[in-house]
């Protein structure tokens, strides 16, 4: 019985195991040791998957389901791709969850679903090779994947029919494929895919790999250089021939294959000749067939797609920021994903890191090796080493003024567990509304609400005290989070864990980041306020009951000056004045401290 480990790519999906005590890639049934990530429905009823499905792609677009990892554990208002450009159709359920449409079978499937075939050609091959069963396997997620697009992931495996030991970070799979026998180094992980783009900083030493930055660009890749060279081709073709060529779907396929092969070329060669026979065969113009014969150099290459290389600077810059560390400080350079073979990408790393960059492994296959390792280590085939993942944004709860108060911070490394003790606003209060809120901005609002709960029954106190919740967030080694409220006096506790349900909305785990620095100052600004309104607040509930507790000791004036002042407050709040509020809230905290003294 083996267990694996599988790299689900975006674009590729690799799959990988240990054999005789070191990593191996399993090649597919068609020799291949990368499986592109598509999977067809054919009208007779087939599924295809891998290099076959892309194959068909151009006769059966509307049942080739490709790039399906950007849909899963997403809602449809959470997803950042032009759907207007997908040759499938999206559609949602009642609960808005992404569903794929597939005419060939007359039905919709999840994105787990699809995922599930793919994971499921890859073992099924796997198996055949080895000529053993697979069982187990540990499966790799961006670093930036929330708990709902984990849980995902590991629903598709078990779709799948595998028991899933672990889901890990890519670039935690890749560094542990590299840092095997290393010790005590400081590893930059640049991993740039088909469609994403992510940097990593890792330190790894005595068996423990820590993350310690983790940023990127969800919406960069290798498919992004393909586009820019296609309307390169384009326009020169429609000059040319006085057509356009977007009129003929089946050409432009062609032309996108064209483009990426052309690409591929340039990482090795200078130039390379972009030759379509007869790529319109057909023309609606009823003249002859018209052909393709064109050449690109590196250095034209370069220049169209130079905005995107550059793209590559700010998260490398960031990641070395979030990590508190030079350039310097770097060991050594990982390369993952296939467009890290273009040579600028290359030379724009070095530019800023001077390093020598890692060349050992190859970048399609070190995350599946990785997870392999990793697979292997929980299995007892490998030795024992300790695999250190960080959260990618801070979680906590809503409190008093639609703040959100932060429990575990982002870069907190998980598995983590991190409690904090709240106040209810009112002694009388029987329930209290926990609202687990994702994000690094101080209100609720520019924030992402993860799920609620409602802790009933809270015992009510006579004496003006308040209840005392305690919550809990637990957030264990796949990133899934659990939260529990504990009410202290009656023990009275609830708890829920925050899976399939969405965490993210369209913004990139960096962009809300960004924000929250943009906000900072603002924010900051807001949130003083917030909890200066709800000190008050509370402030001016206890006067009303002591008002009441003492109608007869307290003389007229005094009761005039302090309802007054109670007034004013709430004005305050309303005009959100934040300086007379100080000074009302300050002068009626006086007036209390005078009255006890008497
Ligand atoms: P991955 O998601 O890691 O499988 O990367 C796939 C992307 O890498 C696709 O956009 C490929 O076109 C690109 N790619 C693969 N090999 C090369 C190469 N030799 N030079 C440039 N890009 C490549």
């Amino acid at each position: 019985m083996k267990s694996i480990g599988i790299d689900l790519g975006t674009t590729n999906s690799v799959i990988a195991t240990i054999k005789n005590g070191v990593p191996y890639v399993i090649p597919n049934n068609e020799g291949s040791r990368t499986t592109p990530s598509i999977v067809a429905y054919t009208k007779d009823q087939k599924i295809l998957v891998g290099q076959l499905a892309k194959r068909q792609s151009v006769i059966n677009p509307k049942n080739t389901f490709f790039s399906i990892k950007r849909f899963i554990g997403l809602r449809k208002n959470e997803i950042d791709i032009n759907l207007e450009n997908l040759p499938y159709d999206i559609i949602t359920d009642t609960n808005n969850n992404i569903k794929i449409k597939c005419p060939a079978f007359n039905t919709v499937f999840s994105p787990e679903e699809i995922s599930a075939q793919i994971i499921r050609k890859l073992t099924d091959d796997a198996k055949t090779n080895l000529n053993e069963p697979i069982t187990k396997a540990v499966i790799t997620i961006p670093a930036y994947f929330n708990a709902s697009q984990r849980q995902a992931t590991i629903d598709a495996g078990k779709i799948a029919g595998l028991e899933i030991l672990r889901i890990i970070n890519e670039p935690t799979a890749a560094s542990l494929a590299y840092g095997l026998d290393k010790k005590n180094k400081t590893i930059l992980v640049f991993d740039l895919g088909g469609g994403t783009f992510d940097v990593s900083i890792l330190d790894v030493g005595d068996n423990v790999f820590e993350v310690l930055s983790s940023t990127g660009d969800i919406n960069l890749g290798g498919d992004d250089f393909d586009k820019n060279i296609m309307s390169w081709l384009i326009e020169i073709f429609n000059k040319k021939e006085n057509l356009n060529i977007l009129e003929y779907p089946k050409s432009l396929q062609r032309l996108t294959e064209a483009a990426e092969q052309a690409k591929i070329q340039l990482s090795t060669h200078e130039e390379t000749e972009i030759s379509l026979p007869f790529l319109i065969t057909k023309p609606k113009d009823g003249g002859e067939p018209r052909h393709l014969n064109t050449t690109l150099t590196r250095t034209t290459f370069e220049k169209l797609n130079n905005t995107l290389i550059n793209r590559c600077k700010e998260p490398l810059q960031k990641a070395l920021l979030d990590a508190k560390l030079e350039p310097i400080d770097i060991d050594e350079v990982v390369l993952v994903g296939g467009s890290t073979r273009i040579p600028a990408i290359r030379s724009l790393i070095k530019s800023i890191i001077n390093r020598k960059i890692n060349e050992s492994a190859n970048p399609d296959e070190v995350v599946a090796i990785g997870a392999a390792i990793q697979a292997g280590i929980i299995t007892g085939e490998m030795k024992k080493m300790l695999l250190l993942d960080v959260t990618p944004l801070s979680l906590g709860v809503e409190t008093l003024g639609e703040v959100m108060t932060k429990i575990i911070n982002r870069n907190t490394t998980i598995p983590a567990s991190r409690s904090k003790t709240f106040i209810t606003a009112s002694g009388t209060q029987t329930s209290a509304e926990i609202n687990i809120v994702q994000g690094e901005r101080e209100f609720v609002s520019d924030n992402k609400i993860l799920g609620c709960f409602y802790l009933e029954d809270l015992p009510t106190h006579m004496d003006n005290s308040r209840s005392e919740i305690k919550i809990t967030f637990d957030i264990n080694e796949d990133g899934i989070l659990a939260v529990k409220a504990q009410e202290k006096k009656s023990k009275k506790e609830k708890s829920i864990i925050i899976q399939n349900t969405s965490t993210l909305d369209e913004n990139n785990v960096q962009s809300i980041i960004d924000e929250a620095e943009k906000y900072a100052e603002q924010d900051q600004e807001k949130r003083k306020f917030a909890e200066l309104a709800s000190q008050a607040e509370i402030f001016c509930l206890e006067i009303e009951k002591i008002l009441q507790l003492n109608e007869s000791t307290i003389n007229e004036t005094e009761k005039i000056k302090i309802k007054t002042l109670m007034n004013e407050i709430k004005l305050n709040i309303k005009t959100k004045d934040f300086n007379s509020l100080q000074n009302h809230y300050n002068e009626l905290k006086l007036i209390l401290d005078q009255l006890t003294k008497n």
